[in-house]
């Protein structure tokens, strides 16, 4: 371990994501055991529009809300994270007291897989998987950018949301396009991957199994939603792909579509005079189409937030209606393509904002898998507090829900690092 690192150790994780950064405060130990812990401190900064929501709290209670017009992101993140050590929400003395920071960081590319302190070369990876993934990694260096300035001499970690989709096959991973687009990158890399494995770990804790023994299928579904097909503790298959943009139907997003149409919408109207299929405002258009305006929001035309679809569906709104169907639809699709790469099921996992609050979605997904040994406990299923098992005492696949837990997961890479002497 490097020289002024000791335990109990206070980790701080930031979190970046396009209209949001999270950050939370972990102290972890030798003793601190595999069983998440809250954090010391928690910040959420979220940006829509020309607004921004600031909600701070720590374990004692304190909180912090405010709304204020948008400044410059880093910025309102610097002023976010002062108040760790001043103010009615201080936890530490002075910035001093943090020993190490831990980075979310969306795309390691083919090269950075593993959690890996951040030195001058892994930050030029990180930037050079820019050529391949161009809005992917931005707030997360500029995180760690921010924290050089802030605490220059601290470690920092960069852990990545691909990197447990390494243990793909190639089967799995390369696309059947030209080889020499692969060649260029243009392969399945799989995203969200700190809290699958997160939940593989856990499913194998409360279950009291051996991981090495289990095939579990973690269902992901929050604003995006991804499947992961594990065996033995290692990701087999995942839905998402060369972008988070791939698989199951999302909030905005419209996961899987025939690439055809992709096509068709750039070659334009052939009876449009200005037609220019190379049009980069045409192209703009189609990628905030499918990212944005697509998934539950683009058919129910109500919301991209699911809470609000069931809200429009109880009252009778088709569309809402269609919107729920086809997400789930596309969700037992995808569990019946990840239980057939796994060849056989032990544990099905929902987990994040979906997963772990509708019971709705949970027994509409399991309802086409009796066939698999998959039976729901109604009861469990709608008073489900996770991390809570929601099958029948006879179901032969354990059903659990399980709480996202990717800050705790990345402090606990942190400690792990600095365990090994790595740092
Ligand atoms: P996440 O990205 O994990 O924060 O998940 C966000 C999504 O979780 C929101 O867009 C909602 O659609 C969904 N969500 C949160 N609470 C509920 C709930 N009680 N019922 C259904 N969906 C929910």
């Amino acid at each position: 371990m490097q020289p002024g690192l000791s335990f109990p150790m206070k980790i701080l994780v930031l979190n970046s994501g396009s209209s949001s950064q999270k950050s939370a405060l972990f102290e972890l130990g030798p003793d601190s055991g595999d069983d998440p812990v809250p954090p010391l401190w928690e910040g959420k900064l979220e940006w829509s529009g020309d607004k921004e929501d600031l909600h701070i709290r720590n374990r004692s209670g304190q909180e912090i809300r405010h709304q204020s017009k948008a400044g410059v992101h880093r910025a309102s993140v610097g002023t976010m994270l002062e108040n760790l050590w001043s103010g009615s929400t201080a936890v530490l003395k002075s910035a001093s007291g943090i020993a190490v920071a831990g980075h979310r960081i969306v795309h390691g590319g083919r090269k950075l897989t593993l959690s890996v302190r951040i030195t001058p070369e892994v930050k030029r990876e990180i930037e050079n998987v820019a050529a391949i993934a161009p809005l992917h990694n931005q707030a997360g260096l500029e995180g760690n950018e921010l924290i050089e300035k802030l605490l220059p001499n601290i470690p920092q970690i960069a852990v990545f949301d691909t990197g447990f989709h390494r243990t793909l096959p190639p089967e799995a991973f390369v696309y059947p396009l030209p080889y020499a687009w692969y060649e260029r990158g243009i392969r399945r890399y799989g995203f969200h991957g700190i809290n699958h494995e997160y939940c593989a770990h856990r499913t194998a804790q409360l279950l009291k199994r051996d991981l090495s023994s289990l095939k579990i299928i973690t269902c992901h579904l929050g604003n995006g939603c991804s499947l992961a097909a594990i065996e033995a503790g290692k990701s087999i298959d995942t839905t998402m792909g060369f972008t988070p943009l791939e698989g199951l139907m999302m909030g905005t997003r419209s996961g899987s579509v025939d690439p055809g149409i992709l096509i068709h919408i750039l070659r334009g109207d052939p009876r449009d005079p200005r037609r220019n299929p190379r049009d980069a405002a045409l192209i703009e258009n189609v990628d905030h189409m499918l990212n944005h305006e697509s998934g539950l929001l683009g058919i129910s035309g109500a919301s991209s937030d699911m809470r609000e679809v069931l809200d429009a569906m109880r009252v009778g709104n088709e569309r809402a209606q269609l919107a729920f169907d086809i997400f789930v639809y596309r969700l037992q699709a995808g569990i019946g393509a990840m239980a057939a790469s796994l060849g056989g099921l032990d544990a099905l996992v929902f987990t994040a904002g979906i997963g772990e609050n509708s019971p709705e979605v949970r027994k509409a997904a399991c309802s086409k898998f009796s066939f698999l040994g998959v039976q729901l406990d109604d009861a469990r299923n709608s008073s489900a507090k996770p991390d809570a098992e929601i099958s029948s005492t006879g179901s032969r696949v354990r059903v659990l829900v399980i709480r996202a837990q990717e800050d705790w997961a990345i402090a606990k890479e942190c400690e792990r690092l600095s365990d090994a002497a790595s740092l």
